[in-house]
């Protein structure tokens, strides 16, 4: 069931989103060699809370962390640790914030250091089929139609798309209906209508689309070992078309 929400709860989200976002840019500003990811999950459980917000992800279904941090060939749901980044990684940064019970959900994919340009134009173009896919957030349309424009605007810079793990509806819960694939012909799936919120969230290999699982039963990493890019923002469907919601500033994009 979709559940749409009124002008009042997605105001909610846009507040939750904006602490969002303000936590990772304040990630960004850290993120250099020699880093540990346990170090900006301590950093961002600290600034959410500071904020009055609850991170979201922290004890979901077991999740030890308030971030998922997820370097190089991890496609996400990184447990923060010890590991240290290093100078050329990639590093995919989760966050989810909660606020006055409403939920918001982004992610953006950090360069470490000075990166190749192939992993420069991978962070580009997944954020790139994230912007596509928004374009696509108007009424009327279909998910399927999100689904297309992420899937094309990737597949034509000869990258793969995750297909395991897909985008979702957002509100009071963080997984709500509808998925959201990063794949899939247009013109599918359920229609988009005003007051639906959805995280879109491409996942984006430069190999194949497989994944496996890590020892850790929560690590997700590309199956060939090439690197992997995150970008996802939340995002309402209003009769203006998309509004962002994870962004810093009060009108959205
Ligand atoms: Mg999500």
């Amino acid at each position: 069931m979709i559940i749409r929400k009124s002008q009042a709860e997605i105001e909610k989200m846009a507040r939750a989103g904006r602490v969002l976002r303000e936590c990772l840019n304040l990630l960004g500003r850290m993120i250099e060699p020699g880093i540990t990811t346990i170090e900006l999950d301590r950093v961002a459980e600290k600034y959410i809370v500071d904020e009055g917000g609850i991170p979201t992800f922290k004890g979901y279904q077991g999740f030890p962390g308030s971030i998922c941090a997820s370097p190089n060939d991890m496609v996400v749901h990184g447990i923060p640790g010890k590991v240290r980044l290093r100078e050329g990684d990639i590093v995919g940064i989760d966050v989810g914030v909660t606020m006055d019970g409403y939920i918001a959900d982004a992610a953006t994919t950090f360069p470490v250091g000075v990166i190749t340009g192939e992993a420069s134009d991978l962070l580009r173009v997944t954020e790139e089929s994230l912007m596509q896919g928004i374009a696509q957030c108007r009424i009327g349309n279909r998910v399927g139609d999100i689904s297309h424009a992420v899937q094309t605007h990737a597949e034509a810079h000869g990258y793969s798309v995750v297909r395991s793990m897909v985008g979702h509806g957002v509100g009071r819960e963080m997984h709500e209906d509808p998925q959201v694939p990063n794949f899939g012909p247009p013109g599918q799936g359920p229609e988009l209508r005003e007051g639906m919120v959805i995280a879109i969230e491409p996942m984006i290999n430069m190999g194949g689309s497989e994944v496996e699982v890590g020892e850790d039963s929560w690590a997700i990493y590309t199956k060939d070992g090439s690197l992997s890019a995150h970008f996802e923002h939340t995002v309402a469907i209003t009769k203006k078309g998309p509004r962002i919601l994870t962004v810093a500033t009060a009108a959205g994009a």
